[in-house]
């Protein structure tokens, strides 16, 4: 059963018919529409996606993450021009939620990936900036359907350690990867973070500077994973050493993903986990639209402050300071 949308402007189904037949400014616009904060520009944004989503899912969604330094673009750069000769048609997004931390962006600055900006099947798309990591992270997703629905067959997430943007982006990609320096600091560091346990695949980069070295990081990297990661049907996460520079070992990165759909379509793991992603994006959708409601209710803004301060006295107990609250909420 489809969802029934509003219906849509005449601008905005121009922009729909524009994606479907591939146009990059209704592509670009699409995706500033759905990155706007503006109600209405939101309002639209959800109306163009619903109509594009039967045309999305056609394509692998790869989340790459690593240190700054650590090679992400050069490796995607690389990896990029590799695909678009063998006639892929490449988009790369990014999640950099240092951007509404910082105000500084760490990645997306446009000077990233020159080779790759110039060819016309490819498409880069630097981070939004708007918003907490949840909101850029919902924008990212839609970006991807849109994506998709333009015929990008490859999908790149490229994103960057800070707070819990690794998790949030293997949340949404069906094969989430992690590129490392061949240095024991970098593997500690991603170990403690936990990222060795949602990592499909590990990438040892600048393996031409030391070869031994890089060696070295992968066996290494291997009994980690083998200790902290769990199987998942199908598949047994592997560590590849390669060097983005020198364009070594990227063909055979490429035939680790296609092997990777291949095991992962065969025992159903591929479609379950898009499935469980997209019940999660809508749980995540239904908590902060319920957080939104919550505080925008004017008993609710009425009675906040003095309850909190009731709480904190220790005047009332939480949880009836919270059921009061609650309770406005009530749908009668
Ligand atoms: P990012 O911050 O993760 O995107 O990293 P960059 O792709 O910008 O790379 C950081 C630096 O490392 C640049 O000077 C690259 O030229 C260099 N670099 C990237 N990959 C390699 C590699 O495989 N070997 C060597 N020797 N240098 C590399």
């Amino acid at each position: 059963m489809r969802e029934p949308t509003p219906s849509l402007s005449p601008v905005d189904q121009a922009l729909v018919d524009g994606v479907r037949t591939r146009g990059r400014r209704a592509l670009a616009k699409t995706i500033t529409l759905i990155e706007s904060t503006r109600a209405d520009h939101q309002q639209r944004a959800r109306a163009v996606v619903a109509e594009l989503l039967p045309h999305s899912g056609n394509s692998i969604r790869i989340g790459i993450s690593g240190s700054p330094g650590a090679g992400k673009s050069t490796f995607i750069e690389a990896l990029g021009n590799h695909l678009l000769d063998a006639g892929h048609r490449l988009a790369v997004l990014a999640v950099d939620p240092s951007s509404s931390i910082s105000g500084g962006s760490i990645l997306g600055d446009k000077t990233r990936m020159e080779s790759l900006c110039q060819r016309e099947e490819a498409f880069i798309r630097p981070s939004p900036s708007a918003g907490s990591l949840g909101g850029v992270a919902e924008m990212t997703r839609e970006a991807i359907l849109v994506c998709e629905a333009a015929g990008f067959d490859v999908i790149i997430v490229e994103t960057v350690g800070v707070g819990q943007s690794e998790t949030t982006v293997a949340g949404m990609v069906d094969v989430f990867v992690l590129l490392q320096l061949p240095n024991a600091g970098d593997d500690l560091q991603a170990m403690k973070k936990g990222i060795v346990e949602i990592a499909d695949l590990v990438v040892i980069n600048k393996a031409d500077i030391d070869p031994r070295a890089a060696a070295v990081a992968r066996s290494q990297m291997q009994t980690a994973m083998s200790m902290l990661r769990p199987s998942i049907a199908g598949w047994r996460p592997a560590v590849l050493v390669l060097s983005a520079l020198q364009k070594q070992g990227i063909d055979a990165f490429w035939a680790e993903i296609e092997r990777y759909r291949t095991n992962m379509t065969a025992c159903g793991e591929f479609a379950a986990r898009r499935q469980r992603q997209a019940l999660d994006w809508m749980w995540a959708q239904i908590d902060s639209g319920l957080r939104r409601r919550f505080h925008a209710h004017p008993a609710v803004r009425a009675e906040l402050e003095p309850l909190s301060a009731a709480v904190a006295a220790g005047r009332t107990t939480p949880a009836a300071a919270a059921q009061t609250l609650l309770d406005h909420l009530q749908v009668r």
